[in-house]
């Protein structure tokens, strides 16, 4: 995401906030993000205005193409959930995500260079994310590159737009150097965009003449997108001016709204579930809010402030959590047995810290948890525990009588300090 929505949208990206690891970037998938063709799809479905293009996962598809898809201009790119793919580079050395070619003969050069290598850009771990399909799409005219983006922002409640007529793979330069080339329209929910606003917004993006209209009717119909499809995020760059006159939207990356999973089924199918981390989608399938970090003490924390907390405390004390998760309010037995799965399954984790304030969830159902996952796992690990609140002398009551090897913490910091120290021994 462009450092230009870093203030913005730091909603989106909670989690980054307490910690150094640089790893986190690509981890923090807290909403579904498509794939730019799926995204492209949506875009074309809105009557937005986006390239002809094909899909090629292998040879065969790379046949059928050349014989029935023949345009001036080839672009082929790298289809991974990430940005930043034009400055990327390959596992094999190739260079870049995104390539143009008029040669048709070339194509298959281009795509046997990236399809089954691994792209490592900005936005990807260090090790790249693999490659499994690309886009082939005919090539635009690019005369100007602008940045467009709708996005909902806690700082506004609601909605904003945010653009620049200096869009493309510098944007966060821009951002960064020339502040006053970004402009923010907090957009009312409920009236949406006037045809006087998007063409405001047109005119900023330095669109000229008839240009005007066209530009503001894309903005328009990415609004319409936006809200029908419970978007938390449109971002589009380059918003493309063609050397034909024409405005096209060029890139793609669309955020959805989790909880509004229910009504959007269709869209939630295309769930690319193969370059999360494994241990979000084990945690994803049972609701726990799960995101993994680099470190080796394994947290189970029960509220997103108290688990953002503990992570803190941990760092604190010179210990470095392993994960980021907050079993919910309303947890369960089996919930916590599947935390304490996910937990154990990770190689990383050294020792596990249990952090959990029983306000409406009951200690003992937190405590009876903790017996049964670490006796039906085996758990090698040192396990410190913090219990209060609700229930909480049953609670330690269970945990006690378990016979289980079980450090207990009086409080919050003790807690952390016994975690780190468990490492030690
Ligand atoms: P990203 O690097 O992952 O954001 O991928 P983009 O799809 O935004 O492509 C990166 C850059 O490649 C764009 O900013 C353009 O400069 C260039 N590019 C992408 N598509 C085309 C195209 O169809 N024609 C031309 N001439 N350039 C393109
Ligand atoms: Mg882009």
């Amino acid at each position: 995401m462009a450092a230009v929505l870093k203030n913005s949208c730091k909603m989106l990206r909670w989690p980054r906030l307490l910690t150094n690891s640089n790893s986190q970037e690509y981890k923090q998938i807290r909403h579904l993000n498509l794939l730019e063709c799926h995204s492209k799809n949506l875009l074309q479905n809105f009557g937005v205005s986006v390239q002809k293009f094909e899909i090629v996962e292998n040879e065969g598809d790379l046949k059928n193409l050349k014989t029935k898809f023949k345009v001036d201009e080839y672009v082929i790119k790298a289809m991974i959930l990430a940005g930043g793919r034009g400055l990327g580079h390959f596992d094999n050395g190739f260079k870049g995500g995104v390539h143009l070619t008029k040669d048709p003969e070339k194509l298959e050069g281009i795509v046997s260079k990236m399809v089954g290598h691994r792209l490592i850009t900005k936005q990807t771990p260090k090790d790249g994310i693999l490659v499994k399909k690309v886009m082939v799409a005919e090539s635009v005219n690019i005369h100007r590159e602008t940045y467009f983006c709708i996005l909902m922002d806690r700082q506004s409640n609601g909605p904003v737009i945010v653009a620049s007529p200096a869009g493309g793979t510098d944007i966060e330069n821009v951002a960064e150097k020339t502040p006053e080339l970004i402009g923010k329209y907090p957009i009312d929910i409920f009236e949406g965009i006037s045809q006087e606003k998007a063409e405001e917004i047109a005119k900023f993006l330095k669109f000229e003449g008839p240009l005007v209209k066209k530009a503001a009717k894309e903005i328009l119909q990415l609004w319409k997108m936006f809200l029908s499809v419970d978007a938390v995020q449109v971002e589009i760059n380059p918003l493309v001016e063609t050397n034909e006159g024409e405005v096209v939207a060029v890139d793609a990356k669309i955020q959805f709204d989790d909880n509004a999973e229910f009504r959007q089924k269709d869209i939630f199918a295309f769930n690319e579930t193969s370059e999360m981390d494994p241990r979000e989608v084990e945690a994803a399938k049972s609701n726990l809010n799960y995101v993994g970090l680099d470190g080796n003490i394994g947290c189970l924390v029960n509220g997103a402030g108290l688990a953002m907390a503990t992570m803190d405390i941990i760092k604190l004390h010179g210990g470095e959590p392993a994960n980021f998760l907050d079993v919910g309010g309303g947890v369960t037995e089996n919930q916590v047995l599947h935390a304490f799965k996910i937990l154990t399954s990770d190689s990383n984790v050294k020792s596990i810290l249990v952090n959990v304030f029983g306000g409406i969830v009951n200690c003992g159902i937190i405590a009876k948890g903790i017996v049964n996952a670490t006796k039906s796992l085996q758990l090698q690990v040192p396990l410190v525990v913090r219990l209060e609140g609700t229930n909480v002398e049953e609670g330690r009551k269970i945990l006690k009588e378990s016979g289980l090897k079980i450090e207990f913490a009086a409080d919050f910091e003790q807690a952390a300090q016994k975690a780190v120290a468990s490492l030690r021994r």
